[in-house]
């Protein structure tokens, strides 16, 4: 039946599907709304499907993602089993997937869903929206395609993967395309006031007092068009934080008026630095990820570091003036 719905990556992906019986779901390391939320929802669609299903990440989901219906669900890498499916979900590479890769590489059949142009196609089946603004636009579609009936809980979970990815409607990425999913998502259900209230006003004192830090802590250059913030772990031990408080940190430094790109560096536990960048309106801080071999989008990139960080950020601070 499928095969006469033509041939597109989604209706490959709803067969890819239906002609597998056990799969594991990798959410990305550091899991965010977008990663977290579909991977929920496609556990919760192939369990009505009657299909064998496992959701695995790296890490922990943050606190403010534990309100997702299906979230105790997620498993970490070590207490997960060989299936002969792996569906990644939002990893734009192999990298993205963290610990998780080691099942990846045990199944099979792999499917890759993503909505990340910086994505390296490595899956055999690869279903890659770049014009989707959220990952959970893509996984949404294909729950419809699969005719699964998309309750209250599939819902909910969609539609923190759209509020997430899209600055709650805001950014540029945002389509009609991403309207229409959140209002068909809300009239099976989604409850957007609660979904806001969990994600963006249940802060702990930790990360208010983290992005009290972030905001004295950063820099202005390039006439105040670059925004340049070093978190180290001096400060996360400060206020007793986790890595999950420092989000949100990164937009307040975007959305200071003369910003066109703002760049975020956060000392790992283990000595690397993760670093974020934003950009406003016009600049390609995707370009300056990559060549870090990080990735993501033209406005919303990161990457790892190691090695000495004043050298890298000098590095860093000289190729977003470029992109400026
Ligand atoms: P964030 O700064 O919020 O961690 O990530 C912003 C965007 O860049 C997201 O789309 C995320 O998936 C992507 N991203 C962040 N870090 C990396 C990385 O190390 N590698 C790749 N490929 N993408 C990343
Ligand atoms: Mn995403």
């Amino acid at each position: 039946m499928l095969a006469a719905m033509g041939d597109s990556a989604l209706e490959k992906t709803a067969a890819f599907i239906l002609a597998n019986d056990d799969f594991t779901l990798i959410a990305h390391v550091s899991p965010d709304g977008d990663t977290l939320g579909c991977t929920c929802a496609l556990r919760l669609a192939l369990i009505k499907l009657n299909k064998k299903v496992q959701a695995v990440c790296e890490n922990a989901a943050p606190k403010i993602y534990r309100f997702l219906p299906g979230i105790d669900g997620l498993i970490v890498p070590e207490n997960a089993i060989a299936t002969s499916a792996a569906i990644a979900i939002d990893c734009a590479d192999e990298g993205r997937m963290g610990a998780a890769k080691a099942i990846w590489d045990n199944a099979g059949h792999t499917a890759n869903i993503d909505h990340h142009g910086t994505n390296t196609m490595y899956a055999q089946l690869n279903c890659v929206a770049t014009s989707a603004a959220a990952a959970a636009e893509v996984i949404f579609k294909l729950i419809t395609l699969l005719q699964v009936d998309i309750d209250k809980d599939i819902a909910t979970c969609l539609y923190c993967g759209l509020v997430t990815d899209t600055g709650n409607f805001a950014y540029s990425n945002t389509t009609e395309h991403t309207h229409y999913a959140a209002g068909k998502l809300m009239s099976l259900g989604a409850d957007n006031a609660l979904i806001n209230r969990a994600v963006y006003r249940s802060a702990p004192i930790s990360k208010r007092r983290m992005l009290g830090v972030g905001l004295v802590k950063a820099e202005y250059v390039f006439g105040g068009k670059i925004a340049y913030c070093l978190l180290t772990r001096a400060d996360y031990a400060k206020f007793n934080a986790r890595d999950e408080d420092t989000e949100g940190i990164i937009d307040n430094l975007r959305d200071v008026e003369s910003v066109e790109i703002a760049i975020l560096i956060r000392e790992t536990e283990d000595g690397a630095y993760k670093v974020s960048m934003r950009s406003k309106e016009y600049a390609d801080v995707c370009a300056i990820a990559m060549l870090y071999g990080g990735g993501g989008h033209k406005q919303a990139a990161g990457c790892t570091v190691r090695g000495e960080i004043s050298t890298i950020s000098g590095e860093l601070i000289e190729l977003a003036k470029k992109a400026i």
